[in-house]
């Protein structure tokens, strides 16, 4: 009996599965759960990524801009900790965004959103069975 690292559902695949996302026939072994190749997940997590750091960026300004004019601090005031406050505001708020917005595209799950139209429509006929 060979032992295999992946769990029991990678057993019941065919060898060859096409992904998910992008429709490009994969070996089963590299896909993961959700039938993504890993250009897929790397895609997706720097998409995730990307969005995050806009929306950490977004955040910090709104609250920069919160702190110059709601609390108005002395400017000769520990200025550190007002950028640090910042900082953290970026940082936190880029990474919770990023983790969302992955999920979210994991959960979506949509079929074919990373593949390149080639003459094929989806649905009409199925390429991989004759
Ligand atoms: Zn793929």
């Amino acid at each position: 009996m060979v032992k295999r690292r992946e769990t029991d559902w990678s057993h019941r695949l065919p060898e060859e599965v096409v992904c998910l996302r992008c429709l490009r026939p994969t070996p089963a072994a590299d896909l993961d759960r959700l039938l993504w190749c890993p250009e897929c997940v790397e895609s997706a997590r720097s998409r995730a990524t990307r969005i995050g750091w806009w929306s950490g960026g977004g955040l910090a300004v709104l609250l920069a801009l919160y702190i110059w004019f709601g609390i108005q601090p002395d400017p000769g005031h520990i200025p550190q900790l007002w950028a640090a406050t910042l900082a953290v505001a970026f940082y936190l708020g880029g990474r919770i965004a990023r983790e969302l917005s992955f999920g979210i595209m994991r959960l979506r799950n949509r079929p074919a959103v990373e593949a390149t139209p080639s003459g094929v429509t989806p649905g009409s006929s199925s390429p991989t069975e004759e």
